[in-house]
């Protein structure tokens, strides 16, 4: 499959990139590139996969994973993630948000630990439990 895209220029990144499309097991590698502004697609099997492909080259996301310190908690630290993706140029100072982080047990898996991180409309939530000592 190929698809011409006409997007802002000025969002549009320069030259091209060969994306693993992750979106199914099919796993497509999906050429995409910047020609004169226009956006070319190439290798795709579906519309999800000329979507994700779009995104990735144009403002890639990242769901983040890490860990957080915990004051008086079974264990010193918890998992944790952020609840959406996350653009990739600011998982650098989400990272930095959270290792100024403490937070208190008991928490339970799922509890939003940082809300709208970053000023972006993503929490950072608990990936376990984890009881208090
Ligand atoms: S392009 Fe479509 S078929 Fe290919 S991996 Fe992506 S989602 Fe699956």
């Amino acid at each position: 499959m190929s698809t011409k895209i006409n997007e802002d220029e000025q969002k549009l990144p320069e030259g091209f990139k060969d994306i693993r499309c992750i979106v199914c097991p099919t796993g497509c590698l999906v050429h995409v590139e910047n020609v004169n502004g226009e956006l070319i697609i190439e290798g795709h099997s579906c519309k999800r996969g000329e979507e994700y492909a779009r995104e990735e080259f144009i403002a890639p996301k990242r769901i983040l994973t890490t860990t957080m310190r915990v004051e008086n908690g079974f264990l010193p630290l918890i998992p944790v993630r952020s609840n959406f993706p996350l653009p990739k140029e600011k998982l650098k100072e989400t990272l930095k948000e959270i290792a100024k982080t403490v937070v208190k047990a008991p928490i339970k898996m799922g509890d939003i630990l940082i809300q709208n991180v970053v000023g972006l409309d993503v929490d950072i939530i608990a990936s376990r439990n984890l009881i208090e000592v």
